[in-house]
């Protein structure tokens, strides 16, 4: 601890420690008419005495959130809030403002939208998201953005839940591996600058498993699971320094995790030793009162919360979390001891962040130079994440020559490529979109020229596909976030499935591309269509990419990272228990009852091909700390340059806990040109890799025999 944080604990008054444990929202500083329509209008107008206000008497020590404004209008924001709070407060301690740049800067007019977290995943390449959180700090550190919500790692295993997209996926280690890049490259002290960025670990812990699918709803899960699955990007984030972590609003087993001392003080803090700052999620002290209802006044909700170890309430749209707080205090129901672990490690972040020594935006914007090579980045980024999940006689590339008719709900709109949180918290339509971004239709017209694009509702289409050589059917989700993603059935829904079963019934191939941040699912569709590009979110570059995939100027190499379910009633991922087919066996290949999936975790196709060979083992059996090494060479047998993921899988073939039938355990992605060959290696560390935790979280090593597989080909060894 810092001199400084010393002597502001020996002096503050209780309000002033209570006031650094407050975040309200941005909506309760601004002009009455801004407040009450926030997400309808288009400024951010500041009510300066309701500002004074709340630094006067409560002495508040951050506000969060926002939406697409200005750089310029953001700066001068930031810079009024912090020129009153160091006024008004009596230490002059300045806030610090928390914003939701979860794909990009989302919340800035001119921010650069990275494609989504899952599309994220589906590259396979932490390059990705390492740009995506460098170029958010070169674009939010100037405006005074410095605690950035983000990254989502939450593992995704439910598809029916809203936040999906939000996700890396499916896998544990690929939201740990992502995750980490993320906050590492976020966190890094951008050169020229004193100030810094805090990432934020959210939302801990087990929020993506809610049983009805519903956002917020409960979560039932045995602790064991919710050790192997849903921690380890958790504790990744706390090796990766991160410096501070957001709670699930909803409850695991009964208990609302906002007022679990197991997970907030004995497994974050006591076995992840994690030292920064904990803030609830938007009203969750509020929500223990009224949504979950163990408590039954406001009173003990605050009581419960801070027990259970937040630091942090972002209440945040008004202050009877200070007054209750300070009340318990002044009753001796919580120590001062208690208040002043809390407030000393928000001082310490806002010392970390240089936010002491420089309170004000450093007013620092990216040159248009720089917002070029941005642009490149994410197109790039978007091109990776394209998961072409079919096609079949080579349909695709799409050739200059065809005709091609482009239709379907998702066609021709700017909001269906970005998805939510963008410029708005729930996504907007698509008039806040510049310019400049392009709709599907539009990437086409632009790579194949207009004359070879038809395009037309559901009614024109019968008469324009006698015109075409192939449909492009773009379905998908609309826009949308949390809660208000909420749906009853994984389907499609059922106008976008009946128009592409007319589409379908033209006679022409049907390429189907899907842009949807959860896996919607097209039973009777899914054969009958030629190809499918499974597009996610892909952002501001989504359309010339998947033009480009389209029509071969890109070679996509995106891997599914989730099991994308063929009927909504079974979504088995593919790290599934061990015995969930095991009575079933054998199943004669190609069964259609057992048919579970479209396309499984790690899927994914190219416009070449690639070959793997050659596996070995530096030796077949291990013990202690003995590493083992597996090598495989990796050819592109195909006649064009393409990028290949290489995934590693261990499966455990008997556990006294039972395994799952495989486990990701390492990944890279090479790109190779046609004959090219690379031999790529796997340093197995038993303690890390063929390990597991029990309910309590004591590691398990066992004796026994390990399968290691990649690209089909596969190995044992054994541990003794
Ligand atoms: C979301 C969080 C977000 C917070 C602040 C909540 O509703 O669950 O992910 O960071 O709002 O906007």
């Amino acid at each position: 601890m810092s001199q400084r944080v010393t002597d502001l604990l020996a002096t503050m008054s209780l309000t002033e420690k209570i006031g650094q444990m407050t975040q309200l929202d941005i909506s309760t500083i601004c002009t009455d008419e801004i407040q009450e329509k926030f997400w309808d209008v288009e400024e951010i107008i500041l009510d300066e005495e309701k500002l004074i206000t709340y630094l006067r008497d409560f002495q508040i020590g951050s506000f969060l959130n926002g939406k697409a404004i200005s750089s310029d209008d953001w700066i001068q924001l930031v810079k009024r809030i912090q020129e009153l709070s160091v006024t008004h407060q009596l230490h002059n301690i300045p806030i610090i403002y928390g914003i939701d740049h979860v794909h990009g800067t989302n919340y800035v007019q001119e921010g650069t939208v990275f494609p989504h977290n899952i599309n994220i995943g589906a590259t396979f390449d932490p390059t990705h998201v390492e740009n995506a959180a460098k170029i958010t700090l070169a674009e939010s550190l100037g405006l005074g953005h410095l605690w950035n919500f983000a990254p989502i790692l939450d593992v995704a295993q439910q598809p029916l839940w809203p936040r999906f997209h939000e996700t890396f996926g499916e896998d544990p280690y690929l939201c740990s591996e992502m995750g980490k890049a993320y906050i590492e490259a976020l966190q890094e002290k951008a050169e020229d600058h004193a100030i810094k960025i805090a990432a934020c670990a959210k939302h801990f812990l087990a929020y993506s498993e809610p049983k009805t699918g519903f956002d917020r709803s409960p979560t039932e899960i045995g602790m064991q699971r919710l050790r192997e699955f849903y921690l380890p990007p958790f504790k990744a984030a706390v090796e990766g320094g991160v410096r501070t972590f957001m709670i699930n609003s909803g409850e695991i087993n009964g208990v609302p995790v906002h007022a679990s001392r197991e997970l907030l003080t004995d497994v974050l803090r006591g076995e992840l030793g994690f030292d920064g700052v904990v803030v609830t999620d938007w009203q969750d002290v509020i929500r223990l009162h009224r949504g979950h209802k163990v408590a039954a006044t406001m009173k003990e909700a605050v009581y419960m919360s801070i027990d259970a170890g937040i630091d942090m309430s972002m209440v945040p749209l008004d202050t009877e979390f200070c007054t209750l707080l300070k009340e318990l205090v002044e009753e001796g129901h919580i120590s001062m001891e208690r208040i002043d672990e809390s407030v000393e490690r928000i001082l310490i972040l806002k010392e970390e962040l240089g936010l002491f020594s420089q309170p004000y935006p450093s007013e620092v914007v990216p040159t248009a130079e720089a917002k070029a090579t941005f642009k490149s980045t994410n197109y790039q980024s978007a091109v990776d994440s394209l998961v072409l999940i079919k096609n079949q006689d080579d349909v695709l590339p799409l050739s200059a020559d065809q005709k091609i008719l482009v239709c379907g709900p998702n066609a021709n709109l700017k909001n269906r490529i970005c998805g939510g949180w963008t410029w708005r918290w729930i996504g907007t339509d698509d008039f806040m979109y510049p310019d400049s971004m392009l709709t599907v239709l539009e990437g086409l017209q632009q790579e194949f020229g207009a004359d070879n694009i038809l395009s037309g509702d559901r009614t024109d289409m019968q008469t324009l596909a006698e015109e075409t050589d192939v449909i492009l059917f773009v379905a998908g989700e609309e826009a949308y976030s949390e809660g208000f993603g909420d749906i009853l059935d994984l389907n499609l829904p059922e106008e976008q499935l009946e128009w592409l079963d007319e589409a379908i019934a033209t006679g022409k191939p049907v390429v189907l591309v899907l842009l949807e941040g959860r896996p919607r699912t097209f039973p009777n569709q899914a054969d009958l269509c030629s190809a499918i590009l499974w597009a996610g979110l892909p952002g501001l570059e989504g359309a010339p990419a998947i033009a480009a995939v389209l029509s071969g100027k890109e070679n996509p190499s995106g891997k599914l990272p989730f099991t994308y379910p063929y009927k909504q009633s079974h979504t088995i991922p593919n790290n599934h228990k061990i015995s969930v087919f095991s009575d079933a066996q054998p199943f004669p290949d190609g069964d259609e009852r057992w048919r579970y999936s479209i396309a499984d975790f790690g899927d994914g196709l190219s416009y070449t091909s690639f070959e793997y060979a050659a596996l070995e083992l530096s030796t077949k059996t291990i013990s202690g700390v003995e590493e083992l090494t597996a090598k495989v060479t990796i050819t592109n047998t195909g006649d064009r340059k393409g990028k290949e993921s290489i995934l590693w899988f261990i499966s455990d073939e008997y556990g006294q806990i039972s395994r799952p039938v495989k486990a990701l355990k390492w990944f890279e992605k090479v790109e190779l040109a046609p004959g090219e060959s690379i031999s790529c290696e796997f340093d197995i560390l038993p303690q890390v890799h063929l390990s597991y935790p029990d309910k309590d979280g004591t590691e398990i090593l066992e004796t026994g025999t390990f399968l290691i597989s990649v690209g089909g080909l596969e190995e044992r060894f054994s541990y003794e």
